[in-house]
């Protein structure tokens, strides 16, 4: 008997469900990816995701092979694809992990209505608990963060399975090649799982309740692109890293919850992908010119420009410089959220529909913050998060000649940079007009 595996967002051998299933219930097993247009067409598949998911594929076939296996790919619509492979080698079941967005859910009607009851859908292994496993009473979804994370803390997890030792897998099967091309950011990480595995071992958890904040450190795990295509299971992540007992591991592990919280959301209201979470009817200001040096990293906030011009160089920005970039586009230059979180996606390597959209959400104010009209000063988060300039001076070297925190007012100091674009004096009145 013949079984598939289709990968979604699942691209590792190690701690997958849905390969785990697929190799129990069959002799023979096809792991096959689908390169769906549509995900190209609706402009999810931005250059520097699609090479890096050319890596993860890469990666991924390289292990299927050390096990006997390879994978096979094709292009088209998903569903249609997949039942295409399933007639071309009789395959009696075909294996899936349940989807969080939009389009992951109507892919999963398609593959319903064509495979009938051969169709196994899996819990989604994308999150640690799937969305809708912890629910409040009387609700679809948590729409606070610390009951989530309390219940979350509280709910039994699946337990972590290991890689295959063997596949076998039937002969002369042909693959696509995947479409890859369009500018990529210089900086890009290598992808795949083997990269993921490496870099989790090298780098040290102990440390990051200190030092996450910190710009200039920069010694956050950099694993969100991993998890995002998963090539690491966030729920072997949370058991690997509550070995180690300390701050560091209890807060990387908040940051996982934070994750599963914006998926279980996203999950319940699909629509929050580009609709206000909470519509509070703002009146956004239009100004492109403003967006447009915002995007280009020449706000004249040299903070703000720093962690653009990080984003461009390599598709990946620290998350304070996330969260401060994010507010002064949609706070201070009060500019609709949907426009910068369009940039932040057309860019990042990690770039998520839940993890993106609900994080700008959740800073526009739009979205799951309970304190939705707190405004972060960029200049205070620039004295608090990068109080020697390092960060600034890494990505803003023009201005690498200012010492020490003068990086951050290079207008006190006549450099020749572009003016500010809002008066720093009165960074906050667009919002105390606009917000109703
Ligand atoms: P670490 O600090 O090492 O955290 C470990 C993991 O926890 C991350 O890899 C990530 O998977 C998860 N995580 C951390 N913070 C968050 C958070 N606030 N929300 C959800 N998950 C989190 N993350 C994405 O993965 N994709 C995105 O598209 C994305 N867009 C964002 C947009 C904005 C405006 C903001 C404020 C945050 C966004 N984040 C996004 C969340 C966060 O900034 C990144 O996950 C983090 O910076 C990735 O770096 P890291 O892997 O070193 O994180």
């Amino acid at each position: 008997t013949v079984s598939i595996a289709l990968f979604t967002q699942d691209l590792r051998l190690h701690d997958n469900p849905v390969l785990h299933a697929a190799r129990t219930s069959a002799d023979q097993v096809v792991p096959l990816f689908v390169s769906d247009p549509a995900v190209e067409a609706a402009g999810f598949a931005a250059p520097n995701r699609q090479a890096f998911l050319a890596d993860c594929l890469a990666d991924l076939d390289a292990s299927l092979r050390g096990i006997g296996s390879r994978l096979t790919v094709r292009r088209g619509e998903a569903a249609e694809r997949t039942a295409r492979v399933a007639a071309e080698t009789g395959a009696t079941t075909v294996h899936v992990a349940a989807g969080v967005t939009a389009f992951a859910q109507r892919r999963e009607e398609r593959l319903r209505k064509l495979l009938g009851d051969r169709l196994h859908v899996h819990d989604a292994s994308v999150t640690v608990l799937p969305p809708g496993r912890i629910t409040p009473a009387g609700r679809d979804h948590y729409a606070v963060f610390t009951p989530y994370h309390r219940a979350w803390q509280q709910a039994p997890r699946r337990t972590v399975l290991t890689a295959p030792r063997s596949l076998p897998t039937p002969d002369g099967l042909r693959s696509d090649t995947l479409l890859v091309g369009g500018a990529t950011s210089p900086g890009l990480p290598p992808g795949g799982e083997s990269a993921a595995r490496a870099r989790w071992r090298r780098w040290d958890i102990d440390a990051y309740a200190d030092i996450h904040d910190d710009l200039a450190a920069d010694d956050t795990s950099r694993l969100s692109p991993y998890l995002h295509f998963g090539c690491l299971s966030p729920t072997e992540l949370v058991t690997r890293a509550l070995r180690h007992d300390g701050p560091g591991a209890q807060a990387f592990v908040r940051q996982l919850v934070w994750r599963d919280f914006h998926h279980q959301v996203l999950a319940a209201r699909p629509d929050a992908a580009h609709r206000d979470y909470r519509d509070r009817d703002d009146h956004w200001h239009h100004d492109e010119a403003e967006a447009e040096a915002w995007r280009q990293g020449r706000t004249g906030y040299p903070i703000v420009d720093a962690g653009m011009r990080q984003l461009a160089h390599e598709g990946w920005m620290h998350n304070r410089a996330r969260l401060l970039t994010a507010s002064f586009l949609a706070k201070n230059l009060y500019l609709d959220w949907r426009v910068g979180a369009a940039h932040f996606l057309s860019l990042l390597v990690d770039g998520d529909v839940a993890n993106n959209q609900l994080n700008w959400q959740w800073v526009a104010g739009t979205g799951t913050d309970t304190r939705p009209n707190r405004i972060l000063n960029p200049l205070r988060q620039a004295d608090r998060y990068d109080p020697d300039g390092a960060y600034v001076r890494r990505w803003v070297p023009e201005l690498a000649h200012l010492p020490g925190p003068s990086v951050h007012r290079p207008w006190l100091f006549s450099a020749d940079y572009p003016a500010p674009v809002l008066d720093p004096e009165d960074l906050n009145a667009r919002f105390q007009h606009g917000r109703p």
